[in-house]
């Protein structure tokens, strides 16, 4: 395979779909109201120095120091690293470890928030501006203010631009499409901001230097279609509805479904001249560049059948679980906690985990159903591998998985995978496909060249 260039066409039929692929079930039980909920500052945050796929901040702050709403904390120093600063006023109480969902041992900084400090008027990032940017420094403005893509994997936005810099880009793609149909999160901050999006759209758009600019909403609500487009009449956006089969958010797919292009094995939609970018990520990038604000708190949708008050909370990074789940309250013993999506989210292991920037949905099951598996004997129904966007054949991943053949595994294109956890979902053994084909392809070294 080494130096042939290796495309994906084959693997997806028609323009603006996709081969495999589910109209996933929605979840009215999951569903959270419209709208913004308070969340009350918590009296202790433990802010972490990794909150992203990249290396940790230094800590720049003492025990004993105060700190101001938005002060940095955490300086970001090595590549891909980014500063993190306080979300909100208080003392450093202690410098110290925290497992993360992700990660173990992360250090970080405590911060008590009480007694309250008097919050600085002034921003705290020094580059902000109003003036029009470059590239280059929206991707430093990017890392100033903490920010990520806000993708599965949590990939520093500053890194993506600095990508698309290198490239000659036809396509910005700014994504409003759900992740899965509830909680419908994107919809809800369409249906609030849809003119900051549009406005932030067209300046980035400028910014990028693209020829295209386009806005993907939800196909299956004619009525949120209709207001897209006539809030870009005039603009130079084309609103383009796509029907949100799972797993559709994927960058490749979304661009695949744009342009009619796929990117070629194993790399990002800048390749082909393409950017995608969710439309929260959009929102944070314009905080930064035009209002001087840092990425301090995360909307997180917090739902399941343990939660009493089900909805959209933003919530200041660093705050324990424990502490999101005595705000909501409970209806009962919870039995699992999964932060992030119904299909590729991760257990918790303990509350005392903390929000961080990834933190976009928080699960609390408090009935044993069908959130858990009870893996059993494959029976070879093949719908795996019919349902598999990309094509893969996830029981031959997982069978060479478990028997430790991993170089073996390089033929059944394991780096093809989207990590959509769709080949899990569909499997009536209920075994563990989509975990194999994601452990595969990191322990793979990917040795195709192009
Ligand atoms: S997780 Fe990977 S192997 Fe499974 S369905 Fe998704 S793309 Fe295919
Ligand atoms: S979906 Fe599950 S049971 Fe069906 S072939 Fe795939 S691994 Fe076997």
């Amino acid at each position: 395979m080494g130096g042939i260039s290796i495309r994906l066409n084959s693997l997806f039929r028609r323009r603006r779909s996709f081969r495999g692929g589910l109209y996933l079930p929605v979840r009215r039980d999951l569903a959270v109201p419209r709208g913004i909920r308070d969340f009350p500052d918590p009296p202790v945050l433990c802010v972490p120095m990794i909150q992203h796929d990249g290396p940790a901040a230094r800590i720049v702050v003492q025990v004993g120091q105060r700190v101001q709403a938005g002060q940095v904390i955490g300086r970001g120093e090595k590549p891909d690293s980014l500063d993190v600063h306080a979300p909100l006023a208080g003392k450093v109480v202690a410098l110290e470890s925290v497992d993360t969902v992700r990660q173990s041992d992360v250090p970080a900084v405590r911060i008590a928030t009480a007694p309250p400090v008097a919050e600085s008027s002034e921003p705290s990032m020094a580059l902000a501006s109003t003036a029009p940017l470059t590239i280059e420094q929206l991707a430093e403005l990017a890392d100033e203010a903490g920010l990520i893509d806000f993708g599965q994997s949590a990939t520093p936005l500053g890194r993506r631009l600095r990508q698309a810099a290198t490239e000659r880009l036809n396509d910005l793609i700014i994504n409003a499409l759900d992740f899965e149909p509830e909680p419908d999160d994107r919809n809800d901050l369409l249906d609030t901001s849809l003119d900051t999006i549009i406005s932030s759209a067209v300046r980035l758009r400028k910014t990028l230097k693209a020829r295209r600019l386009w806005l993907l909403v939800d196909r299956y609500d004619p009525h949120r279609v209709r207001r897209c487009r006539a809030a870009a009449t005039g603009k130079p956006v084309r609103v383009l509805g796509l029907p949100n089969k799972y797993p559709q958010t994927h960058p490749n797919l979304l661009t695949h479904a744009v342009t009619g292009q796929e990117p070629p094995y194993g790399s990002s939609p800048a390749r082909i001249g393409a950017f995608v970018l969710a439309i929260e990520a959009l929102l944070a990038l314009e905080n930064a560049s035009l209002h001087r604000r840092p990425l301090t708190r995360r909307l997180v949708t917090v739902t399941g059948d343990a939660v009493r008050k089900k909805g959209r909370y933003l919530i200041p990074l660093g705050t324990p679980f424990a502490d999101v789940l005595q705000h909501v309250g409970l209806t009962g013993p919870v039995l699992r906690l999964i932060e992030g999506p119904l299909l590729t989210g991760r257990a918790v292991a303990s509350v005392e985990s903390v929000v961080t920037r990834q933190t976009a949905r928080l699960l609390a099951v408090g009935r044993d159903h069908d959130y858990l598996a009870n893996p059993g004997p494959c029976v070879r129904c093949g719908r795996c591998q019919d349902d598999c966007p990309v094509g893969l054949d996830p029981r031959a991943l997982l069978d060479a998985y478990e028997r430790g053949q991993i170089e073996e595994a390089l033929p059944l294109w394991p780096h093809a995978c989207l990590e959509c956890g769709l080949c899990s979902f569909v499997c009536p053994a209920e075994l563990p496909l989509s975990e194999a084909a994601a452990r595969l392809k990191y322990l793979i070294p990917l040795k195709v060249q192009w």
